[in-house]
């Protein structure tokens, strides 16, 4: 291998907030610039006009800003009064935050396993989990679909079986926002979704952000108070626990400038996935979006035979492209999160992927040139 070559070229930017920056020109500066001079820095103009977009482009009646992904997550547990006794059914593969906040509201996560092929919830393991809960003597309440690397989980399967549970289907999109399921995009699935403008996410800002998105107009007012401290009619009445859950108003007028140039971004996306698949299809698994759903390609994510993909990742890191598993642990063997019940004798398919995992450089601004050194890098390092 010639390495002096390849260490030539600059690293490949696995995700590139840089480039979208420059894209943008002075628009975010001048939006900030508003916020600065109009000084509103708590629930400005800009937070509310964000809602309306939000709202408007996922196709859900309200979007009530917040602080970030996992107080979404949160304010919406709290909202409904999820307490102790209560089952909340999670994928044990997933970000840990869709599980860390039932725990917060004294409610027990229950682990349930994915599917092979898209990485998300497996609906029969849900019926599991719920025989698994009863029998442990919770309260089966809410069931959390994750749309793990961008892609919807299998929404007309999860809410038949909340339905017939009588479950709140919460679903936790915060790496999927944008992508679609039988035409409609998410947030508007469930009772409510919770979504996260971490900066690395589809839609990020510039620190931490997140929403709610509901069609429940009762739900609104109650995520409101929850979000500034359980206040009441009255600033300084508080009627219920609640948190500091609020966007900044200058994280709003980043957003806004960025959803205006998001459809756009989800199309290159796709098309560097497209770009991947066909080059990688012959070397190993790549990713398979249900015919039902497009995809947002948060992550692009490659499966390889026990024990490959750590090598794969020394090698591509010699030749400057970065990677990153997803996840190497599955919640339910967490230190933190290993005494919550799981829907059988272990999760085995989370097991095997987590073994089996490796993502590869994923942004809008991804060139073909980039692209070809990626694809040609695995391809040497796979020996194909
Ligand atoms: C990032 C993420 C979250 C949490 O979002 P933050 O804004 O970082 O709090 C929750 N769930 C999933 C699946 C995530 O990927």
């Amino acid at each position: 291998m010639n390495s002096h070559v390849k260490t030539e070229l600059a690293p490949i930017p696995f995700v590139d907030i840089a480039a979208q920056r420059a894209r943008l020109g002075t628009r975010i500066d001048d939006a900030v610039a508003r916020v600065l001079n109009h000084c509103r820095f708590i629930n400005g103009p800009e937070v509310t006009e964000f809602e309306q977009q939000l709202a408007r482009f996922a196709g859900a009646k309200h979007a009530v800003a917040c602080s970030s992904g996992t107080d979404a997550l949160a304010m919406i547990l709290m909202a409904w009064g999820i307490k102790a006794g209560d089952a909340v059914f999670c994928p044990a593969f997933t970000f840990c935050a869709t599980a860390e906040v039932v725990p917060w509201v004294g409610a027990t996560p229950v682990f349930v396993d994915i599917l092979e092929d898209t990485f998300n919830m497996d609906p029969a393991s849900l019926e599991a989990a719920i025989e698994v809960a009863k029998r442990e003597g919770l309260t089966p309440k809410v069931v959390v679909p994750v749309d793990l690397f961008g892609q919807p989980a299998d929404m007309d399967a999860i809410e038949a079986i909340a339905n017939a549970y009588g479950l709140k289907v919460l679903c936790d999109t915060a790496q999927g926002f944008g992508a679609t399921w039988n035409g409609r995009r998410t947030g508007s699935f469930g009772a409510a979704t919770a979504t996260s403008f971490f900066p690395a996410k589809p839609l990020g800002c510039y620190g931490d952000g997140g929403a709610v998105l509901t069609d429940d107009d009762a739900l609104v007012p109650v995520l409101k108070s929850v979000r500034e401290h359980g206040q009441g009619v009255d600033k300084y009445e508080n009627v219920r626990l609640g948190m500091t859950g609020r966007l900044d108003t200058i994280q709003a007028a980043v957003l806004l400038e960025k959803l205006a140039i998001f459809e756009d971004e989800i199309a290159a996306r796709q098309r560097v996935a497209e770009r991947y698949s066909a080059a990688l299809a012959d070397i190993c698994a790549v990713p398979a979006v249900d015919p039902r759903a497009t995809s947002v390609w948060a992550q692009y994510t490659i499966r390889l035979p026990h024990g490959v993909r750590d090598g794969l990742a020394a090698a591509l890191q010699k030749e400057g492209v970065p990677t990153a598993v997803y996840y190497r642990l599955p919640m339910h063997h967490q230190p933190a999160y290993a005494q919550f019940p799981i829907a059988g004798n272990g999760l085995p398919v989370c097991e095997k992927l987590a073994g089996e995992v490796i993502s590869l450089p994923m942004h809008p601004y991804l060139d073909e040139a980039a692209q070809d050194r990626v694809i040609a890098a695995v391809r040497r390092a796979l020996g194909a």
